[in-house]
This record gives C-alpha cells, structure tokens and sequence, in this order.
C-alpha cells in the first residue's frame, strides 16, 4: 500500500501505513487511550495514534533486548544490506514522506522533501560504515604477550527524537547504532509521530527482523523516557531535544551509569566581519536563520556585525527578509511554514516585546499572520545588546536580532559567552583572522562563509550543554559500540 497524504487525512492509525500492524510494539499494545496528531498549518486532526507508556516500553525493550544477539551476531554485511534497502525504500516513498512531514510539522514541502533526503543520506552512509568497524592490534610489552582492541555493539539503544526534523533525527540516531549491531526503541516527539510511523513501516518492508527497531507512539515523554533510563536491558539513551529534558536524563540514568548521547538546545552566533563578501553573509544569515521557520539547533540566534559594514548589512538582509513568505507548507512559494504551536508564538512575542522595552528596533515584521494559526512573520530587530532575552536565550522562531560590534577580539568573547555551544557562524575574508576566530570560538561545530554545513558525513554535536557525543560521519557508528581489550599470555 502507498503511503500518501490524503489516507492520512482520511483515515486511522491503523489503516495508515500498510505494515503498520507488523510493528511488534503495536501488537502488544496494553492501554486503550489514544492521542490526536494534528496539522499545526490548518488546525485538522491528522490521526489519531495509540498513546502507548510504561507497559508497552517495557515489551519494546523485552523484544529488543532478545533480538540484539542475533542482529550483532549477522555479518557487517548482512546489516548493511538491510540498512540499504531501506535506504532504497526511503528513496522510493521520498515524496510521500515529505508530504507527511509537511502534514503534520508544517515546514514547506520543499524543505519536507530535502530533510527526507538528508534522513535517506544518513542510512547510505551507515550502510557503507557498517562495514568499517576496526579494532587494532598493540604492540605488547613482552614477547609472551599478544594485545588487540575490538569494537562491539552496546546493546539495545533508547532513542527520543524532537519534532523539528522528525525524519532526519530518526535516521541520525538509529541508523548508526543499526549498522553497529544495537537494536533500538524510539520515541519520535508527539507532535511529529507520523512520519516516524512511515519509515518504521519501510524498515519492517527492508527485512529488519523481529525486534530490531520498535516504535513507542506517546503523547508525552517522561513515562517512557523514565522506563528506558531505567530499565537494565537499555543500554544507551540517546536523546535530541532541549537541554532541560537532556539533564532530566542525565540525572535518570545517572543510577546505573547509563550511557548518553544527547543532541541539545544552542544559541548560534553569526558574526559578520567587516572583511567578509556582505553579500553571501547575508545569503548566508537568511539560511541560517530562517530556514524551518528558525526552528532549528543551529539556527543563528544572535547576528553580530561590524559597525563599519553593519547599515550595508542591515539594509540589504532586511530587503531580502520582507521577501520571505510564510505560510501553509503545501502552498507554491512558501518560504517559511508555522511555527509548531502556541507556546512558540508566545516565546517569539516575549523575546520581541523584552528587546523593545530595553532600546531595541523592529526593521521589518513583528507580527502574527491571522488570528488562528500559529503564523509569524519573519522578523529583524536591531540596537540589540547582550541584556537582552533575545541575546541570552535560544528563541526557536523567525526572529533576528543584530548586534552592531566594533572590537574583533570582544566579539568572540561575547560570543562564547553563553551556556551553549552547538553551533557557530561568522563571514571574514582576511585568512589569519579566519584560523583565528575558526579555532577561538567554543562551539563543536564552525561555518565559515557558509550558512549551513550539517552532512552525514560530518560530526555534528555540541560542546558545554548543548551535548554529549556526535551523530554522523564514522565517530557517529563510535557512539554505539564498546571498546574491549583482550590480552592473551603464554603465547
Ligand atoms: P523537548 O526536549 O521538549 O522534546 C524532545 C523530545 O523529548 C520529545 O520526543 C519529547 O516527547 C521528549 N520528552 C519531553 N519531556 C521528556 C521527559 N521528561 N523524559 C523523556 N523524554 C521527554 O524538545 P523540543 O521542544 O521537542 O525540541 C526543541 C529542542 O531540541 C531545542 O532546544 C533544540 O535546540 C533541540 N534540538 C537539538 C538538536 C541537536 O542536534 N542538538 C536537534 C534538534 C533539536
């Protein structure tokens, strides 16, 4: 059966997605209470999905924890080929995927329809790094003695994606630990479960066997994040979302010395240097600002420019941003989609109304679209200084706040200062100032002259609290395996 939108628009979770009744989690559904998904562009009830909690964790891990030995005991080569022809299948279903994701998160289709791609990238570049895990051989201290390091699976994984790219998360954090030979229970975000639904239905057409990957649909996180931190049979928690729940689970699995991966909030700079090409910063600054409608990690939460470039910048950045259309994904042209729900819209308001009572100015937007709807238009704010909420916090929508500087070195200072340190940008031309900042700033990962640099082959992650670990690129696989050293004697 294809996955297509207008069968989620019309019917029930069951009916959905084909193979959905051959999730195993969903076979030992224990509660009767569902939850509703809705369309955050239109306000219309998408589905209506079980809403599963302890009981049905439980069983999920039960089915992962029995299945882990066989799935790591298949060769590299027998997991990767099940990793590809899920890649294929994504591939196949790419624009249904989108136009669910679109569905039920909102981001324009065009944009559905690249993160769909970049989840697809994700299970390509583990299927061929499933086939690449080394140990090494040390040269022992006595003749007697041979000394090796392998590499083995940790065991069942639990895994909690966010709503902000409810596909690419999914294939991030699960297909490393897959091609490591981990079996896996997930909890997608309740805003954004359908999606999940989908590719889980494609994994089960790809051949995984019977508990390899198991899907939680819940409307709430603490319940299941509780069961998973605290069951033995999980070995590894590996969490995306805000830096809050990060340490909630942190603490959690503190008892049993659990190991975590966490991908959590940031709080971007952007710093434009007056040596920079002014056009591609600003090229750059819509990219990384704008892009889902702000709603990303990496987004650049706080533009500092150089006095001298800085009216140039404004003008021109501003110029391009009243270009942008918001509206509903689906629609032609739509540059931004909503904003995921009200809680954003108020947050977005806060941080506008606290810049204006503290001197700052809004050069173009500022406002919701319609009564109803959780629309906002893009925004940029100006005279911005670091008292300000919008400086300190990490806003989460369509808003820009510039801050002119004068003093190179104070600006990278400024810049670090903060709790967060996912993701920074900055624009320069001048290459000893580009090694400079590049190695000065404390961040895990640095755009220069670029608005955008997530790739699969590349670890992403952060530093201080903005996380633990790095998900893609061979340090991605890393994460999900165990290092043990054998020694043997007499020899
Ligand atoms: P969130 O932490 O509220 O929710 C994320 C997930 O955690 C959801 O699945 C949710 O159900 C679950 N959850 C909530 N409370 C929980 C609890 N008590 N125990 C266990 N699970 C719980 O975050 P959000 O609002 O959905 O996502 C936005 C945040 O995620 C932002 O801070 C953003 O920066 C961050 N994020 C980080 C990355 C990254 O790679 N670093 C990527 C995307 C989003």
């Amino acid at each position: 059966m294809p996955l297509c939108l207008p069968m989620i628009r019309h019917l029930k979770a069951p009916e959905l997605f084909g193979p959905i009744d051959r999730l195993p989690v969903l076979g030992t559904r224990i509660g009767k209470r569902t939850f509703e998904v809705l369309n955050p562009s239109t306000g219309e009830v998408l589905a209506d999905l079980p809403d599963m909690g302890v009981e049905e964790t439980r069983a999920a891990i039960d089915k992962a924890y029995v299945a882990q030995p066989g799935w790591a005991g298949l060769t590299a080569r027998e997991r990767s080929d099940v990793l590809w022809r899920w890649h294929q299948l994504i591939i196949d279903h790419a624009d249904d995927l989108a136009a669910i994701l679109t569905a039920e998160m909102g981001k324009p289709l065009a944009e559905a329809k690249s993160e769909v791609s970049h989840a697809a990238a994700y299970l390509q570049w583990y299927a061929e790094e499933a086939n690449r895990i080394y140990g090494e051989t040390i040269s022992a201290p006595s003749t007697d003695r041979r000394m090796m390091v392998i590499k083995q699976p940790i065991g069942v994984v639990g895994t909690i994606t966010p709503w902000n790219f409810p596909a690419s998360m999914v294939a991030r954090k699960i297909s490393p630990a897959l091609a490591a030979g981990c079996t896996i229970v997930l909890k997608p975000a309740e805003q954004t479960p359908l999606v999940a639904g989908a590719m889980f239905a494609l994994a089960y057409q790809a051949g995984f066997p019977e508990g390899v990957v198991n899907l939680i649909y819940a409307s709430e996180g603490d319940g299941v994040g509780r069961e998973l931190c605290a069951n033995p049979k999980v070995r590894k928690i590996s969490f995306t979302g805000s830096t809050e729940v990060g340490r909630l689970l942190m603490r959690q699995c503190s008892d049993q010395i659990k190991k975590v991966s966490l991908e959590l909030g940031g709080n971007a700079p952007f710093i434009v240097f007056d040596d920079a090409d002014i056009d591609a910063a600003v090229d750059g600054a819509i990219q990384a600002k704008f892009r889902n409608a702000g709603q990303t990690c990496v987004s650049a939460n706080r533009l500092y420019v150089q006095s001298n470039v800085h009216d140039e910048f404004v003008q021109k950045f501003v110029e391009k941003v009243r270009h942008l259309s918001a509206g509903d994904g689906f629609a032609a042209g739509v540059d931004i989609g909503p904003l995921i729900d009200k809680h954003a819209l108020a947050k977005i308001e806060s941080h506008i109304a606290d810049a204006l009572a503290k001197g700052g100015t809004i050069r173009c937007g500022g406002n919701r679209i319609g009564k109803d709807g959780t629309f906002f238009q893009p925004t940029v704010l100006t005279e911005i200084s670091s008292v300000m909420a919008v400086a300190q916090e990490e806003t989460f929508g369509p808003l820009a706040p510039i801050i002119r500087f004068d003093d190179a070195d104070q600006v990278v200072r400024e810049a670090n200062d903060t709790i967060y340190g996912l993701a920074a940008y900055f624009f320069a031309s001048n290459l000893k100032r580009v090694w400079r900042v590049a190695e000065a700033l404390e961040y895990g990962m640095v755009g220069i002259n670029t608005g955008r640099m997530s790739s699969e082959a590349a670890p992403f992650g952060g530093i201080k609290q903005s996380g633990i670990g790095r998900e893609g690129s061979r340090h991605g696989l890393e994460d999900y395996l165990e290092m043990k050293y054998l020694c043997m004697g007499g020899i």
